[in-house]
C-alpha cells in the first residue's frame, strides 16, 4: 500500500460557488457526521493516484474533508501486471464486454486473493476499529472481509456498471460477490448499476462531482487559455519554433515541455479555428479511434474545425494496461488517414508528474473546444463531460452510463442513440458548429445543471450523511430540502 499525500483545502470558495441554501444542507451533514465520528479515521483505498476519473475526485473530495476538519487518507494498492490485468477483465465485464477474453477462474481468484492478503498485512496495522474505510472499484474489492473482521466500517464504492446486466458482467459480479456481500455497504453512481444477485443488500446511489474550483476546473482567462494551448504546442505562435514559455505561477514542475507529446502536422493555425475534443484515457471503451474515424469521414460538413484526441501520457496510468496499445493503434489509425484529415487531427499525450499540471492544461483544452465530445461506448459517469458542462462548453455524448443522467438530449447537450454511429456522431458536431445559437443554448443550461447537481459539496454530503446513517443515527439532510432559508453559519473551526 501507497500513502497518498492529501492536500487541506479550505471549504468556503467552493461552498459559496453553490449558493446558500445547499451550503447550509451541507453544513448540517458535515456537523453530524463529525459528531458520529468523534476523531475516527476514514480511509479511501483505490489502485492508482493519478490517471483516471476515480483518482480526481479523490484529489479533490479528500482536501475539502481535511479543510472541514475530519481526518481523512488516502492509499493506493500494490499488485503487479497479472492482477493489473485481472482487475482490467473485471472492469470490462462489469461494462458488459468481454475484454480480453481471459477467465475468471480459481487461478484467477487465487491471484486476486494473494495479492489482497498482502496489501491487508500494512493495512490492517494502519486501520482501527471504528475507522470508515471506502473500498473504490474491484481492484480493492478483496479487502472487505477482513477489513470487517478488524472492526472498520467498510463501504464500497463502484464507479462502473451498466443499465442491464449481461452474461458477461454477471459473471464478473460471481467473481465481486463473497467479498463485496461481506461490506457494510455498496455505492453505484446509478440505480441501474446495482446488479440483481446483490438486490437485497443494502445499497446507496451517490453519483459522482468535480471540484469548480480545482486546477481542472478553475475559471482561466480566454488569454491565459491561448498562452496555454501555445505551450502545449497545440496552437500556432510558438517563438522560434519553441514552444511558448509560460509565466513561471503557471506551473509547479520545471521540464513541463518534455512531457506533452503532440502528434500532428502543424499546430492548429489560429485561436478562430473551431476545435472538437475529446479528452480521455486511452481505453478501447472511449473510442478515440471511432471519433477519428467519425470526424475524418464528415470533414467536409465540418468546415474548417479541427479535432483533439487529448489523454494522459500512455505509460503513466499504472492501473491500465491496454493505454499503450489503444493509443499506438490511433496513432496507426492517424497515419493511414488521407493527408487533409490528418492535417486536421492531433493527438495529444499529457504528462502526469504532476496531476496539477495535467489538469491545467486539460482545463485549457477543455475551455478552448468549440464542442467537447464523449463517444464513449460504454461509461461509469463520464467526468470529462462534467467538466465540459461546467465550463459552458456544447457537448455531444453518447447515451450510455452517467452521461444519461447528466445531459437531456436537447436540453443540456446532445444525445448519440448509438454510440457506435460515427455517421450520427458527425451530424450532432456539424449541428452544433453550424448553429451558435442552440450551441450556446445548451451550454448555458449545462452550466446551470453541473453547478445544481455535480459539483463537490453535494457528493460529501451524501457520503456524510450515508456514514452517519450507519453509524446507527438517523436524521438524513436531503440535498434539496425546502426549508430553512436563512443565512449560513459556518462553525467555529471553519471560520477564518
Ligand atoms: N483526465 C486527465 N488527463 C488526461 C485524460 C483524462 O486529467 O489526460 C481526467 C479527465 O479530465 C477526467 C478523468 O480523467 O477528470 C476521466 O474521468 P471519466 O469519468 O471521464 O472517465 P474514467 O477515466 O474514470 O473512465
Amino acid at each position: 500500500m501507497q500513502a497518498v499525500s492529501v492536500s487541506t483545502q479550505a471549504l468556503e470558495p467552493t461552498l459559496a460557488v453553490i449558493g446558500i441554501r445547499r451550503t447550509n444542507r451541507f453544513l448540517a451533514a458535515l456537523e453530524q457526521v463529525r459528531a458520529a465520528l468523534r476523531g475516527r479515521t476514514i480511509w479511501h483505498i483505490n489502485s492508482t493516484a493519478q490517471g483516471g476519473g476515480v483518482a480526481e475526485m479523490l484529489q479533490t473530495m479528500l482536501a475539502y474533508e481535511r479543510g472541514a476538519g475530519l481526518d481523512v487518507r488516502w492509499l493506493v494498492m500494490d499488485g503487479d501486471a497479472t492482477f493489473f490485468t485481472l482487475t482490467k477483465r473485471l472492469h470490462h465485464r462489469l461494462h458488459g464486454e468481454p475484454g480480453d477474453d481471459g477467465v475468471l477462474g480459481a487461478a484467477e481468484r487465487r491471484h486476486y486473493e494473494q495479492i489482497t492478503r498482502r496489501n491487508l498485512v500494512s493495512l490492517l496495522a494502519a486501520v482501527n476499529p471504528g475507522d470508515v474505510v471506502v473500498l473504490h472499484d474491484p481492484q480493492t474489492a478483496g479487502l472487505a472481509p477482513r477489513l470487517r473482521e478488524a472492526g472498520a466500517m467498510v463501504l464500497w464504492r463502484c464507479h462502473i456498471g451498466i443499465d442491464r446486466i449481461n452474461a458477461i458482467a454477471e459473471e464478473a459480479w460471481q467473481f465481486l460477490q463473497p467479498y463485496i456481500e461481506l461490506a457494510d455497504t455498496r455505492i453505484f453512481s446509478r440505480a441501474a448499476y446495482i446488479p440483481p444477485s446483490i438486490a437485497s443488500l443494502p445499497a446507496s446511489v451517490i453519483p459522482p462531482a468535480i471540484d469548480a474550483l480545482s486546477p481542472k476546473n478553475q475559471p482561466l482567462s480566454a488569454a491565459t487559455v491561448r498562452v496555454m494551448l501555445r505551450h502545449i504546442g497545440l496552437l500556432a505562435g510558438a517563438v522560434n519554433g519553441q514552444r511558448r514559455k509560460l509565466p513561471e505561477s503557471f506551473f509547479n514542475v520545471k521540464g513541463i515541455d518534455d512531457g506533452v507529446r503532440v502528434l500532428q502536422t502543424q499546430p492548429l493555425p489560429s485561436p478562430g479555428t473551431p476545435l472538437i475534443v475529446q479528452v480521455s484515457r486511452w481505453d478501447p471503451l472511449k473510442d478515440m479511434a471511432g471519433v477519428m474515424r467519425g470526424f475524418a469521414g464528415r470533414r467536409q460538413q465540418l468546415g474548417s474545425a479541427h479535432l483533439a484526441l487529448v489523454g494522459p501520457d500512455p505509460s503513466s496510468v499504472t492501473d491500465d494496461p491496454e493505454g499503450v496499445r489503444v493509443y499506438e493503434e490511433c496513432v496507426d489509425q492517424w497515419h493511414a488517414l488521407p493527408p487533409d484529415a490528418r492535417e486536421r487531427i492531433h493527438l495529444v499525450c499529457l504528462q502526469m508528474a504532476s496531476a496539477e499540471d495535467n489538469a491545467l492544461m486539460v482545463n485549457a483544452i477543455q475551455r478552448f473546444a468549440t464542442v467537447v465530445v464523449q463517444k464513449s461506448l460504454h461509461e461509469g459517469f463520464g467526468l470529462t463531460v462534467t467538466e465540459a458542462m461546467l465550463k459552458g462548453r456544447p457537448v455531444v455524448a453518447s447515451r450510455v452510463g452517467g452521461i444519461q443522467d447528466q445531459i437531456m438530449n436537447g436540453v443540456h447537450g446532445l444525445l448519440l442513440d448509438d454510440p457506435t454511429d460515427t455517421r450520427a456522431f458527425g451530424d450532432a458536431v456539424a449541428r452544433l458548429l453550424d448553429d451558435p445559437v442552440l450551441a450556446r443554448h445548451l451550454a448555458r443550461n449545462a452550466r446551470r445543471r453541473a453547478i445544481a447537481e455535480f459539483l463537490g459539496p453535494r457528493q460529501m454530503m451524501q457520503m456524510f450523511d450515508l456514514i452517519h446513517g450507519l453509524n446507527g443515527s438517523n436524521g438524513n439532510v436531503t440535498w434539496e430540502e425546502k426549508h430553512d432559508e436563512g443565512p449560513v453559519a459556518l462553525p467555529r473551526r471553519m471560520k477564518r
